[in-house]
């Protein structure tokens, strides 16, 4: 049976070609809008019609395995399933702002990203364009309908993932119904990618996984930067930030005695000035096969405070659900203990 979860617009009246152009857009917004799972729900449709569909077509949505929430609530994870056997990470969060989901965009990645527990048994596979959508429409759910944004910062190199990525955007714009705006992608830095990126002209927030001004240590810590190195990557965030008028987000992981030293922070100061830009500071996440220490409260605002004083706006990341590995870096292909 064919699968209509995750098909387009344009796919859908596809496959349901010698029907009524409008069928299709009902069966979008009963699939994307009101989650609804079965054809026979399908109030507006026809009832022969609907038996026709349930003959031929199918809803595949990814089953959840199971479900931890933080001590305090406010962030809830998932292990979901798709039908292959595949299975993600996705977080719920409730912040004072709103409701957000982070979605996985790949299962594993293939990054080797040396602080990070999501790529520590490689790429397992891309994700569908519906399977990125599942993630939001299973959190959007659990929201009772109230969700805000999304964070495609989950497991994965999203821009390796391009074209399923962009399919996946343009569908939660123009079938969930989410802003562009309420929308950011993380990268590692796949430059050709963030090029393709602005082409295609969406007004989401980019955000870029810096972790180290300088191209020894971020090569360390990231294998890209080998191929990627900094100062391409920041010209090209740059030229993005020019071009598109949105403010591009910088990620920096701080490290204890790795990459939080008050000369540090001045070098990427120095990096980042004269661009439309922000960093935003993670405390490291513990990930128990890695071994990194996050540093003391101290260094950390001592660092948020060099950089503020040079002028480059710096925000240090309120830790969420890292009681449940469920905090940036944490989340793997199944859960790890808990
Ligand atoms: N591959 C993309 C998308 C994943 S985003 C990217 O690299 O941007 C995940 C975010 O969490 C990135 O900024 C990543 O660098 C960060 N992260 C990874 N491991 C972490 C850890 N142990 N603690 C805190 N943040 C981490």
């Amino acid at each position: 049976m064919k699968n209509l979860f995750g098909l387009d617009l344009a796919e859908l009246e596809s496959e349901l070609s010698g029907e009524k152009k409008f069928r299709s857009k009902q069966i979008a917004e009963w699939i994307y809008l009101k989650n609804v799972r079965d054809f026979e729900s399908m109030s507006n449709l026809p009832k022969n019609f609907r038996s026709k569909l349930s003959e031929n077509f199918s809803i595949d949505r990814a089953e959840m395995i199971s479900k931890l929430e933080s001590k305090d609530q406010l962030t809830t994870k998932f292990l979901l399933r798709f039908s292959d056997g595949v299975a993600i990470e996705t977080v719920a969060m409730k912040h004072d702002y709103g409701n957000s989901v982070c979605i996985s965009s790949q299962a594993g990645c293939s990054m080797g990203c040396k602080f990070c527990a999501s790529t520590l048994k490689g790429i397992e596979r891309n994700l569908t364009a519906g399977e990125m959508l599942d993630q939001v429409l299973f959190v959007k759910e659990f929201f009772d309908g109230k969700l805000d944004s999304l964070v495609v910062m989950g497991s994965g190199e999203p821009l390796l993932n391009f074209d399923n990525l962009t399919k996946f955007l343009r569908m939660l714009h123009d079938l969930v119904g989410m802003s562009y705006r309420s929308m950011t992608v993380s990268t590692s830095g796949i430059i050709p990618r963030i090029h393709d990126l602005m082409k295609e002209n969406f007004p989401i927030t980019l955000s870029i996984s810096l972790h180290a001004p300088l191209d020894d240590l971020r090569s360390e810590l990231m294998p890209i930067n080998k191929k990627f190195p900094l100062r391409d990557l920041i010209e090209t965030g740059k030229i993005y930030a020019d071009q598109t008028g949105r403010r591009v987000t910088y990620e920096y992981i701080l490290i204890e005695n790795l990459n939080d030293s008050p000369e540090i922070a001045g070098i990427l100061a120095k990096l980042l000035k004269n661009q439309l830009a922000s960093v935003n500071l993670i405390p490291i996440n513990p990930v128990l096969e890695r071994g990194f220490k996050r540093p003391s409260r101290e260094r950390i605002e001592a660092f948020a405070r060099i950089l503020n004083s040079r002028g480059i706006t710096a925000t240090i990341r309120k830790e969420m659900g890292a009681d449940i590995n469920a905090a940036c870096g944490q989340l793997r292909n199944k859960f790890l203990d808990k």
